[in-house]
């Protein structure tokens, strides 16, 4: 059921979709729709009149709000910790990545030797998806440069099963990230179109199918 989002907030998120930070144009948020296709990132930065559909993003933020509510009366036991010190919706950017992004939120676990930093996602999913991982991976290596501590794991928080899926930030992640990345960084700049979607059932739901006259059922 779609969620009805005041004329003033949708014309805000457009205006900050379009806004494309300079030193830090890629949004974490962005791996999302880069797994999904990777036309979607070249529509959202290259065309001007783009208009997104933001239902569902809003549905999560909204979500995302009310968690951190609940946050605040959870212990840190859920997260396998005795305990540390949370903070809520963290403003990251990194002009090296290139990249930023709101984490929604970061238990800082000030006691251990060395000092560890855990990233937390609050998804509205019954699934950790590569998509996912990828962003927490984002979230890891922000906070890693802004606070100068190693984040070895982050959680997921699936609101709907009321868990929290630890995340191992492995090299193999890591490394999948950076590639991504400079992918990512790749189309933005070279201003190319991305081959389609593999599958053309990604297509029939898509917000931008009009903008895509090769694709077909066939594809
Ligand atoms: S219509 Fe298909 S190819 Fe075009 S952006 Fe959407 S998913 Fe990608």
């Amino acid at each position: 059921m779609p969620v009805e989002i005041p004329e003033e907030d949708l014309y805000e998120l457009q205006a900050r979709l379009r806004r494309r930070d300079e030193e830090a144009p890629l949004m974490v948020t962005d791996l999302k729709q880069w797994i999904y296709c990777r036309r979607i990132l070249y529509y959202l930065t290259c065309l001007p009149d783009v208009r997104p559909t933001t239902y569902l993003m809003e549905v999560g933020r909204q979500e995302g709000e009310l968690e951190e509510s609940r946050e605040l009366r959870r212990a840190f036991s859920r997260y396998g910790l005795e305990n540390g010190r949370k903070e809520f919706r963290l403003h990251l950017s990194s002009a090296r990545l290139g990249l930023r992004g709101v984490v929604d939120m970061v238990i800082w676990l000030d006691e251990e030797q060395p000092p560890e930093v855990i990233p937390v996602d609050f998804k509205f999913s019954r699934t950790v998806g590569a998509h996912v991982q990828l962003q927490l991976a984002a979230y890891a290596l922000l906070l890693e440069e802004a606070s100068g501590r190693p984040a070895r794991r982050g959680f997921i928080y699936q609101i709907p099963l009321r868990k929290a899926v630890e995340v191992s930030f492995s090299a193999a992640l890591r490394r999948k990230l950076e590639k991504t990345l400079h992918e990512m960084r790749q189309v933005m700049q070279g201003e190319q179109l991305p081959p389609p979607a593999r599958k053309f059932s990604q297509c029939a739901v898509c917000e931008f199918r009009r903008f895509c006259n090769d694709v077909s059922p066939a594809v």
